[in-house]
C-alpha cells in the first residue's frame, strides 16, 4: 500500500445497529445518514442498515434525500427531511417520495397546498428547548386547534430533538422531555420520536416510537466519550513514506513547530489534512503504531505527518500505521484534535482510498 486508506466495517455498522436496537427495546431506529452518512457514504451504510432491519431513515437536506432515494432502489423505505419543506422544495419532495419535517407554520402551509386536493404525508417538529428548527408549542396548538391548516395531510411522526443528551444530569433533558410528551398530545395519532444516539441511552422515557440514532451507528460513543458498547467503523490508516533521524536541536516540519531536544527517530507518514487528519491534531495528537500509541511531531501538513518512533524498530518505509480506528478511537482523535467525533467522521470525506469490510 502506498497511500492512506479508509476502511469502513459494516459488519461493525451492524453491529452498533444492534446494540442501539437491544437499548431501545420496542422502539424503531430511524438512523441519521445526513451528511452523506457522517461521511461514510449514506447508500452504503443504508443499504447495510435496510437489511439489518431499518425501514426509515433521516436526512438534513433534500439533495441528500433525492440522492438517498436512488441509492435505496426499490426498497420502500421513509426517508425524512430535516429542513421541511423549504421554499420551492414541494415538487421535487412529491416526485422522491421524501417526507418533509414541517418546522414552521408557513412549512405546514406549504406542504397542505402541495397536496392539492390529495393528502400527503408529513413529519412535525416541535421545538422543546433547542430554539433551532420546529414549532413552539404556541404554535402547535393553533394548528391543531384549527383542523383546516392540517385537512390535506397525513402527520404520521411528531418530532423534537434533545440539546443536551450528552450529559445524562443536565436539567434540560428532562424538560425537554416534559415539553415533548405536552406537545405530541397535540397529534394524537402520531408515531412520536425525540431521541439521537445519546438519547437512547437515557431510558425507556427518551424512546417513544423512534428513536434516530447517527453518531454511535457510524462508531462514536454516544456521550462524546469512547464507549466499550461501540464499535469502530471507520480507520484510517497509512504507510510510512520514509524513516529519519532528527538530531538534537533541529525542527521538523512547517513553522519550525517541533523541536527535537533529544536526538529523535521519525517516521514520515503518507497521510495529511487532504485525507481527514484535521491539522488541530497536532500537538496533542497520536497514531497507533507497533503496539503502542505514537505523538505526532510539529504541524500535520495537506500530504505528510511526522511521528514519533524511537525506539521502535518496527518502524519501516511501508509499515501501517493507524491514525484512527479500533486502537485509537474516533472520539480520542477528535478530542486532541479539539473537536467531536461528529467532525471528524464527516472530514474523513477526503482523498483517502476507500475500502469496505462486510457485506454491502
Ligand atoms: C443529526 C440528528 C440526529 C442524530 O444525532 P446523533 O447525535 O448523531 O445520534 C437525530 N435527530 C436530528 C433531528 C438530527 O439532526
Amino acid at each position: 500500500m502506498t497511500e492512506a486508506r479508509l476502511t469502513l466495517d459494516l459488519d461493525a455498522l451492524a453491529a452498533n445497529y444492534a446494540t442501539l436496537k437491544a437499548e431501545a427495546r420496542d422502539a424503531e431506529l430511524a438512523p441519521a445518514v445526513k451528511a452523506d452518512g457522517y461521511g461514510l457514504g449514506a447508500g452504503l451504510v443504508a443499504r447495510r442498515l435496510w437489511d439489518e432491519g431499518a425501514r426509515a431513515f433521516y436526512v438534513a437536506r433534500l439533495s441528500e434525500g433525492v440522492a438517498l432515494r436512488k441509492a435505496l432502489g426499490d426498497r420502500e423505505a421513509k426517508i425524512h427531511v430535516l429542513d421541511g419543506a423549504t421554499p420551492g422544495s414541494g415538487p421535487t419532495l412529491v416526485q422522491a417520495g421524501l417526507i418533509p419535517v414541517l418546522n414552521s407554520l408557513p412549512q405546514v402551509e406549504a406542504w397542505n397546498s402541495q397536496a392539492g386536493k390529495g393528502v400527503l404525508e408529513a413529519a412535525i417538529h416541535v421545538d422543546t428547548g433547542m430554539n433551532r428548527l420546529g414549532l413552539r408549542h404556541e404554535e402547535a396548538a393553533v394548528l391543531t386547534a384549527s383542523m383546516d391548516r392540517l385537512k390535506h395531510l397525513d402527520v404520521s411522526l411528531v418530532i423534537s430533538h434533545l440539546a443536551c443528551a450528552g450529559e445524562p444530569e443536565h436539567p434540560l433533558n428532562a424538560r425537554q422531555l416534559t415539553r415533548f410528551t405536552d406537545a405530541a398530545a397535540l397529534f394524537p395519532g402520531a408515531r412520536r420520536s425525540l431521541a439521537n444516539s445519546a438519547g437512547v441511552f437515557l431510558g425507556g422515557d427518551y424512546h417513544f416510537d423512534q428513536c434516530r440514532p447517527g453518531v454511535a451507528l457510524y462508531g462514536g460513543g454516544p456521550r462524546d466519550v469512547t464507549d466499550a458498547r461501540i464499535k469502530a467503523v471507520a480507520t484510517l490508516e497509512a504507510p510510512i513514506l520514509q524513516v529519519r533521524v532528527v538530531p538534537r536541536g533541529e525542527s521538523i516540519g512547517y513553522g519550525a513547530a517541533f523541536t527535537a531536544s533529544e536526538t529523535t527517530r521519525v517516521a514520515v507518514l503518507a497521510c495529511g489534512y487532504a485525507d481527514g487528519v484535521l491539522r488541530s491534531s497536532s500537538p496533542a495528537g497520536h497514531v497507533w503504531f507497533d503496539g503502542a500509541r505514537r505523538r505526532l511531531l510539529g504541524r500535520v501538513s495537506m500530504d505528510l505527518i511526522a511521528i514519533d518512533v524511537t525506539d521502535c524498530d518496527a518502524a519501516r518505509p511501508g509499515a501501517l500505521v493507524e491514525l484512527i480506528g479500533p486502537n485509537l478511537p474516533v472520539d480520542e482523535a477528535a478530542a486532541a484534535a479539539g473537536t467531536t467525533a461528529y467532525e471528524l467522521l464527516v472530514r474523513l470525506a477526503g482523498r483517502a482510498r476507500r475500502v469496505v469490510l462486510g457485506e454491502a
